[in-house]
């Protein structure tokens, strides 16, 4: 099988993994997660959102949240950043990299979003102007990339069209989004071979939830069509105030875990993370959707003399 032998993890769980639940995790919870997160080996980390507090409360303190974790050298931190309003509160702090997004799909963009495609688009030039200028790298994301709750597939053209764009504003990389959790390992391998042929240039990074149960699938077909990093959400929290039905994202311990025994290299010690997951488990009080840490670490014995 082709695939990379080395796979970028983007810790997504305190950020999409947290931004739905009612609970309101206390800033020392979040700072106490993302320390265990960097313990563990994590390399990337989407930390927070600069979305506006009325909208999602859970991100309020996305700001405080930056300045009070742990950033030891080689660890790239990202945040969301929506609009202009989010940009000016994140140029105050310090990031390696601002997350911009736009969704494919128009019924997304007005229902969700609050703008249609085009002033997304505006929007989106205008903060990566501002990042750009401030030194920080840029992922562009691409909401619904791979079907919308309102208006079902989403044309090809309408990623690339988007990607094209981000490509211009000088991103170096393009997330694609399954918000909602409804495309399937054959659609994924055909957009990623598509796209990645298209814009050679740009790194293309997936983002699955398993809402119905066909995340690993789609990350193994992302694989063999050379896509290299996947966000991931610790326990497979996730969801998203936005997107009707979402449910968790794929959990970074059982994506590790599967990119590890298939032997592909991601730097991340798993016993540790377990240790994170066990922690966010104890936070929201409830088992998490993640299998990993209720199965345990795969035992393989001694070969048989
Ligand atoms: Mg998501």
């Amino acid at each position: 099988m082709n695939m990379p032998s080395q796979v970028h993890i983007v810790e997504v769980g305190t950020r999409d993994g947290i931004q739905a639940e009612k609970q309101f995790v206390e800033l020392d919870q979040k700072l106490r997660m993302l320390e265990l997160i960097v313990a563990a080996g994590v390399r990337r980390i989407e930390a927070t959102s600069f979305v506006s507090p009325r909208h999602v409360p859970q991100m309020a303190d996305a700001a405080e949240v930056l300045a009070g974790m742990e950033r030891p050298p080689g660890v790239e931190i990202e945040a969301l950043v929506p609009n202009m309003r989010g940009m000016e509160r994140a140029l105050e702090c310090q990031l390696d990299r601002v997350v911009l997004f736009v969704a494919a799909s128009e019924g997304f963009n007005l229902k969700n979003l609050r703008a249609g495609r085009e002033k997304m688009l505006d929007a989106a030039r205008e903060a990566a102007k501002e990042a750009h200028g401030a030194g920080m790298k840029i992922r562009g994301g691409v909401v619904t990339a791979f079907g919308c709750p309102y208006e079902g597939r989403v044309p090809l053209e309408a990623v690339e069209r988007i990607a094209g764009d981000y490509a211009d504003m000088g991103c170096d990389e393009v997330g694609l989004a399954d918000t909602v959790g409804m495309t399937n390992p054959v659609a994924v391998r055909r957009m990623a071979e598509h796209i990645r042929a298209k814009f050679p240039e740009i790194r293309f990074t997936l983002h699955f939830h398993n809402t119905r149960g066909v995340g690993l699938a789609n990350v193994l077909a992302g694989l063999e069509a050379g896509v290299d990093t996947f966000d991931t959400s610790i326990g497979g929290l996730g969801g998203c105030p936005f997107a009707p039905r979402a449910t968790g994202n794929i959990s970074t311990e059982d994506t590790v875990n599967m990119l590890h025994e298939m032997g592909a290299e991601t730097g991340i010690n798993l016993g540790k993370l377990l240790e994170a997951v066990s922690y966010a488990e104890s936070v929201f009080g409830r088992q998490l959707p993640g299998q990993l840490l209720h199965a345990g670490l795969p035992e393989w014995g001694a070969p048989a003399a």
